[in-house]
């Protein structure tokens, strides 16, 4: 049975890197029936936090990457002692009581290394050799009594029987080490998959600056997790014919992993916000509320307990299709929830500067004498106030929606004046026919 592993050290957030790791093991097991283990490397005392491995485990969850196993290194040291141990009695380590280079403290455990060729085939890389001459002994456990990282990988690996080790090409250079360890302690090699880099879009590995930003960040941004996982599962896999959009269960059964590139992939943005907004527009505006709700609580624009739900909705639909983000919403549609919405200076001063006065008191006036009140009525109303004034409509629009909303784009004028409200609009045109009367 294919069992693999997702081995956050746990000295920082889950990023988009960690995530694309966890999510290709993750998919791997999914797909071929076997088992998807979290082990927390967690042997750096001073640099793990408990607050990191919280972090990592709600993000995997969020993400749907449930695991069936979980193991924490830091609970472990007993074993990869007695592993030093054996190896030391076998004549294959040796004991040194102070390196340069190590804390003091106790004794240090130290693999000899023999010169050999080490031939690895990577299920993504194909065939690669190293020359172990060039490899310094190893150590196993440094003198304070931790142990090293390839050490703890591979006695765990042999001992939670993984099959496949599938991880990011940062730690190439660690396998030749972890197959001579396999092979001094007599456990079988895994087979090995290493991910291609992600590179920053403009250029570069990532870096604080350039996306690597924590999974726990895209949530709050806005993010679905369903789109966050399509897009991570395209940073170097493609289910072919130039698709983006694939579903869970569909890309499960197309997955291979000696399919996934060499190359190294980008981290595009720009795609992560076209993928989350295809998400977002297939979600049902029922759903879409459900996920809404908390974020406009917390903005104070309703109360989770008594709030018009159909009302909601309807402004829901109005966005839909012009969001990336959830944020999006809970940004764009504040005019709606608050009596004075924030205005953007360049828009007031763009096309509010002059005076409407004449036009908004008219518009007013027109909304006043509708015995109808609906979209429709609005339009023909507001055009044939326009023809009256000898103006084009689209003249009007972007003065009447600045003062509405604050903000010069948004959703159709007439909807938006509709949902609006007769009264908030007049009070909002109003403002600005004063002042400029005043
Ligand atoms: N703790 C290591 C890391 O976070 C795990 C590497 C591995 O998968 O072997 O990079």
């Amino acid at each position: 049975m294919v069992r693999v592993r997702f081995a956050p050290s746990p000295t920082g957030f889950l990023h988009i890197g960690g995530a694309r790791t966890a999510l290709f093991n993750w998919f791997y097991a999914q797909a071929q029936g076997g088992k998807f283990i979290l082990r927390i490397e967690d042997t750096d005392a001073a640099r793990s936090r408990p607050e990191y491995v919280d972090e990592i485990l709600l993000s995997l969850k969020w993400l749907g990457f449930n695991w069936d196993e979980i193991y924490y290194q830091s609970q472990r040291f007993d074993i990869y002692r007695r592993y030093a141990q054996q190896l030391v009695s076998e004549g294959k380590a040796y004991v040194a009581e102070k390196l340069p280079d190590q804390p003091a403290g106790g004794q240090a455990i130290i693999l000899k290394m023999l010169p050999q060729q080490v031939k690895l085939n990577d299920l993504i890389r194909g065939q690669i050799e190293f020359d172990t001459a060039v490899i310094k002994d190893q150590v196993l456990i440094k003198s304070d009594g931790t142990p090293t990282y390839n050490f703890a990988c591979v006695i765990d690996d042999a001992l939670m029987q993984i099959t496949h080790v599938i991880r990011g090409d940062d730690h190439i250079s660690n396998t030749p080490k972890q197959i001579v360890l396999y092979q001094a302690l007599g456990f079988a090699v895994p087979e090995f998959a290493h991910l291609p880099l992600i590179l920053a879009k403009a250029g570069g590995r990532l870096s604080k600056r350039k996306g690597a930003t924590a999974i726990s960040e895209y949530r709050q941004m806005g993010y679905l997790s369903e789109a966050l996982v399509n897009f991570l599962l395209l940073l170097g896999w493609s289910p072919g014919a130039d698709r983006e959009i694939i579903g869970l269960k569909e890309a499960i059964g197309l997955f291979d992993i000696r399919k996934v590139n060499k190359t190294a992939a980008v981290l595009d943005l720009d795609k992560l916000d076209w993928i989350n907004s295809q998400y977002l527009r297939a979600m049902s505006p029922q759903d879409l509320l459900t996920v809404l709700v908390p974020l406009l609580a917390e903005k104070g624009y309703i109360e989770k307990e008594k709030f018009d739900s159909n009302y909601v909705l309807s402004l829901i639909q109005l966005f839909q299709s012009r969001m990336s983000t959830l944020h999006d919403f809970v940004e764009r549609s504040d005019f709606f929830f608050v009596d004075q919405p924030a205005m953007d200076p360049a828009a007031q001063e763009k096309f509010l500067s002059g005076d409407h006065s004449r036009e908004f008191s008219l518009f007013i006036r027109r909304l006043e004498g509708l015995a109808d009140f609906s979209p429709a009525t609005i339009e023909a109303g507001f055009r044939e106030m326009a023809q009256e004034l000898g103006m084009e409509a689209k003249q009007l629009v972007h003065p009447v929606r600045v003062a509405l909303t604050g903000k010069t784009v948004g959703p159709g004028l007439f909807e938006l004046v509709y949902y609006l409200g007769k009264e908030r609009t007049k009070q909002r045109l109003i403002r600005w026919v004063k002042r400029e009367v005043a």
